[in-house]
């Protein structure tokens, strides 16, 4: 609006004012051009230039990619621990699960999404957890996204698990579920130790009736106790079975 009353401004001023304003236009548009060649697509990880536009990861970094690879356990989601030492062994979720450590390559994306707003990362992610989702973790109702703080997602002007739950969603053809909330301060039934400790930080509320079974969906898994505190809050809402989902598990 601003910009064409500053057009029309510059256009009806006479003659010399009127010609140096198109030149300056010229220019700007010339710039932008400029910009653009020489800017080439760079890899979202390690920012090397990429050959061409389209795919995100430089072929070094996609090779460098840290899989978790072999059964690790199907409650905590970590590839080892010794016996009875599971940390999620009384967690509300029945299962955890992500296709790779929180390191190397991997954090670079996580961080990518999280803090350059780098959107398409989300369904690279999202194809990655979708190809590799071992069979007990399919056939559920709904993709439940762990709610942002309302803060956080105000700054950043979007909310990544919530960018990564709906790519998720759409790659595994399950509806959004969106019903969880960051509540103030309240505790939770079957809240985790953290939360115990800390009720105001991880309060969480389902604001609408979750599904049946629910695919909690979170960037990353690192002690649980969001995921824990979520779960608890599905379940209290009417959720029968609950998995939890992220794109990295800390080590
Ligand atoms: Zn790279
Ligand atoms: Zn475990």
């Amino acid at each position: 609006m601003q910009k064409r009353g500053e057009e029309q401004a510059l256009s009806s001023q006479p003659g010399g004012d009127a010609q140096r304003g198109r030149r300056q236009r010229r220019g700007v548009r010339a710039l932008h051009e400029l910009l653009a060649l020489l800017a080439p697509p760079t890899c979202t990880a390690c920012r090397a230039p990429l050959a061409a536009a389209g795919p995100l990861l430089c072929p070094a970094c996609t090779r460098a990619l840290p899989w978790l690879r072999g059964p690790g356990c199907p409650r905590c989601g970590l590839p080892r621990h010794r016996r009875g030492g599971c940390p999620a062994a009384g967690a509300a979720f029945a299962l955890s699960w992500a296709p790779l450590a929180y390191e190397g390559v991997a954090r670079d994306l996580v961080q990518a999404l999280k803090f350059r707003g780098a959107l398409p990362v989300a369904r690279l992610m999202a194809a990655q957890v979708a190809a590799g989702l071992p069979p007990a973790l399919r056939g559920t109702d709904a993709v439940v996204p762990v709610p942002a703080h309302a803060g956080r997602r105000r700054r950043r002007g979007f909310d990544p698990a919530g960018v990564l739950a709906r790519a998720l969603a759409a790659r595994l053809g399950l509806p959004l579920a969106p019903c969880l909330a960051r509540g103030g301060g309240r505790r939770q039934v079957g809240a985790g130790k953290a939360q115990r400790r800390d009720p105001g930080r991880l309060a969480v509320v389902a604001r609408a009736e979750p599904p049946r079974r629910a695919l909690l969906v979170d960037d990353v898994h690192t002690t649980g106790a969001t995921l824990d505190a979520c779960a608890a809050a599905l379940a209290a809402g009417g959720s029968g079975w609950i998995a939890a989902v992220t794109y990295a598990r800390t080590l």
